[in-house]
């Protein structure tokens, strides 16, 4: 039998805090557990935000939690081809369309569906991409893209919805409303998600998917903020013909206000644990792995 793959795959746009080192901790027990392998993935398609720094105190923090990892490390910045690949492919089924609306003229649409009732918003919390760029004829579109006009690469979600009817994922741990076992994908929750842009052939969900499958990885334990989330994957795993891993999302660590930890938050930082003579078997315990 092959053994199972994990990963734990953070962005380097910050320092870890707690809830990483909770995620970290669960893959590498799980992956101990099961004879499994770990493998670490450096999730830094945002130029703007990603910095060499954060990512050597990645690899720092993680050591001293003792957590160990296969080299060598993914890197999803030295890999874009691979997901122009993956976004041809979405492509040439006539699923993927450009939108070249500014994040200012989406707001202000936004703004107008709303006056006039009520206008979805995904599970996020984000309106509903709300422009109709889909309906674009080749001939319009064709001038606007030799303009030079930045523009969004979205999936066309009621087409992409027609060819994975029914479709569901297998979850092991746990949703934030308790869903476990066979759950239902609702993508169409999200509506036309952005899968990459014109200076960047790539965006988080399609990235993911595509390494999960490249890498192998058979079972992904990661945060219950990425639960629904799973729905979007779960749907590029079958128009990419990808193969389905099983989902252990777990619960997120909070602060004493009840807040999701964030990486601007310093109070629950690993450094700052680490500088104030806390342990990695106290991080355990913290975290409640003790
Ligand atoms: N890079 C994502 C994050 O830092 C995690 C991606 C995933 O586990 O699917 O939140």
């Amino acid at each position: 039998m092959t053994p199972p793959v994990f990963r734990f795959a953070p962005s380097p746009n910050g320092l870890l805090h707690l809830g990483h080192a909770y995620s970290a901790l669960l893959n590498f027990d799980r992956a101990r557990e099961t004879g499994g392998r770990l493998l670490l993935r450096i999730e830094d398609i945002d130029a703007t935000r990603c910095r060499p720094e954060f990512e050597t105190a990645i690899y720092e923090d993680l050591a001293w939690l003792g957590i160990a990892w296969e080299t060598p490390v993914r890197r999803q910045s030295e890999h874009l081809a691979d997901y122009r690949v993956a976004l041809e492919r979405l492509s040439a089924l006539g699923l993927v369309y450009p939108a070249f609306e500014s994040r200012a003229e989406i707001a202000k649409l936004v703004a107008a569906r709303e006056a006039a009732g009520p206008w979805p918003r995904d599970p996020d919390g984000a309106p509903l991409y709300p422009g109709d760029a889909k309906s674009l004829s080749a001939d319009e579109r064709a001038p606007l893209i030799e303009s030079g006009a930045p523009y969004a690469l979205r999936l066309d979600m009621a087409a992409a919805c027609r060819r994975v009817a029914g479709l569901t994922w297998d979850e092991r741990g746990e949703g934030p409303n308790d869903e476990r076992g066979i759950v239902p994908a609702r993508p169409e929750a999200w509506g036309d998600v952005i899968l990459a842009r014109k200076e960047t052939p790539t965006s988080y969900h399609l990235s993911v998917v595509v390494d999960d499958a490249l890498q192998g990885v058979s079972e992904i334990v990661r945060g219950q903020d990425l639960f629904h989330a799973t729905s979007v994957h779960r749907t590029l795993q079958v128009l990419l013909g990808l193969p389905e891993p099983i989902y252990r999302h777990h619960g997120l660590l909070r602060d004493e206000a009840g807040r999701k930890l964030s990486k601007s938050t310093s109070s629950t930082g690993l450094r700052e644990l680490r500088a104030a003579r806390t342990t990695p078997l106290d991080i355990r315990r913290l975290v409640g792995l003790g």
